[in-house]
C-alpha cells in the first residue's frame, strides 16, 4: 500500500519535523513502513513464526534392562532420599556413558579426539537427514546404509544440509524389548549400521557433523573391526546410538536437538534428543 514517493515523502517529513513531532517506531510499525525503511530488514509479523511444530523425541527412556552392546547392564538408581524418610526424592545415578540413547563422541574412538563436554554447540541443533534402509533390513540384519543409499537420498532432495545430522532408519525399533534388539547368535551380534564407506562418502563431502542409528552401534552388529567408528569419530565429528522413533520424522526438512551432556573429559554418554518437525 506504500509506495515509493510516499515513503520519502514520510522519510522527509520526518527528518524536517522537530523530535517531537517526529512518527514513533510503534507507528510506523502500524503503518507497515518500517520494512521499507529498515534496509531490507523484515519488521511486519511472519504467519510462518506463529506455525505450531511438532516435536518428536527421539530419546528412549533409560532403565535397567536397556539393552546394551556388551550384554551386561550399565544403568541403576540408588534412592538417597524419599518422600517417605526425607520429604523429597534423590538418587545417585550409576551408568556406563554408551548406554541407552547415547553420543559417541571423537576421544570414544580416537585418543587425542574432543571430548563430549567440547562438541560444537552449532552442530547440536541443525538439519536432520534421514536415510531409509528398512527395505534392505527387512529380511537382512546384516544390512549396512551404503553409499548408494546416501546417493539415492540426494538425488531425491538435493545436497546433504551444513552440520546435518545424517541418521540409519533400519525399522530396529520393532526389535526393542526382545532378543533380536542385539541379535546375538553366541559368537557376534546382529543389526544394521553405516558401512565404512557411506561414513568415508560423508567425510569427503565434509558436511555431515555427526550421524546416527536406530541400534545399538554405528558399526553394524556382525563388525570384527569397527571399521565405521574407526574412520567416522577420528575424523572429529561425532555419533548417535539408539535413536527412537524415526518413523515419526520426515526424511527431509526436520530439525534435530541433541542434548549432549557436558562432563569434562567424557567419551559420550546419554543424551536428550529431539526432532522438530
Ligand atoms: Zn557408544
Amino acid at each position: 500500500m506504500c509506495d515509493a514517493h510516499v515513503i520519502d515523502a514520510v522519510k522527509a517529513s520526518m527528518l524536517s519535523a522537530p523530535p517531537s513531532r517526529r512518527m514513533s517506531r510503534r507507528r510506523m510499525l502500524g503503518l507497515g513502513l518500517a520494512a521499507a525503511s529498515a534496509g531490507g530488514v523484515a519488521m511486519m509479523p511472519s504467519a510462518r513464526a506463529d506455525t505450531p511444530k511438532r516435536v518428536v523425541d527421539l530419546t528412549y527412556p533409560l532403565h535397567a534392562d536397556f539393552p546394551t552392546f556388551s550384554g551386561e547392564a550399565q544403568f541403576s538408581m540408588e534412592a538417597q532420599a524419599t518422600h517417605a524418610g526425607d520429604g523429597y526424592a534423590d538418587f545417585n545415578l550409576m551408568m556406563g556413558e554408551h548406554t541407552g540413547t547415547h553420543i559417541d563422541a571423537p576421544l570414544h574412538f580416537s585418543a587425542d579426539g574432543l571430548s563430549v563436554d567440547a562438541l560444537e554447540p552449532r552442530h547440536l541443533i541443525t538439519p536432520l537427514v534421514v536415510i531409509d534402509i528398512r527395505a534392505k533390513a527387512e529380511h537382512n540384519p546384516d544390512a549396512q546404509l551404503t553409499p548408494d543409499d546416501i546417493r539415492a537420498f540426494t538425488k531425491r532432495f538435493g545436497d546433504i544440509p551444513l552440520y546435518a545430522s545424517v541418521v540409519m532408519r533400519s525399522g530396529w525399533q520393532r526389535f526393542m524389548g526382545t532378543g533380536r534388539y542385539r541379535g546375538f547368535d553366541g559368537t557376534s551380534q546382529h543389526y544394521p549400521g553405516f558401512h565404512v564407506e557411506a561414513v568415508e562418502m560423508l567425510i569427503e563431502d565434509g558436511n555431515a557433523a555427526s550421524i546416527g542409528v536406530d541400534t545399538l552401534s554405528l558399526d553394524y552388529g556382525a563388525t570384527t573391526d569397527f571399521a565405521t567408528h574407526r574412520a567416522w569419530l577420528p575424523s572429529g565429528r561425532f555419533g548417535i546410538e539408539n535413536l527412537a522413533n524415526l518413523d515419526a520424522v520426515p526424511e527431509h526438512g526436520a530439525q534435530i536437538f541433541i542434548g549432549a551432556p557436558k562432563h569434562q573429559g567424557g567419551s559420550g554418554g546419554p543424551a536428550r534428543i529431539l526432532a522438530v518437525v
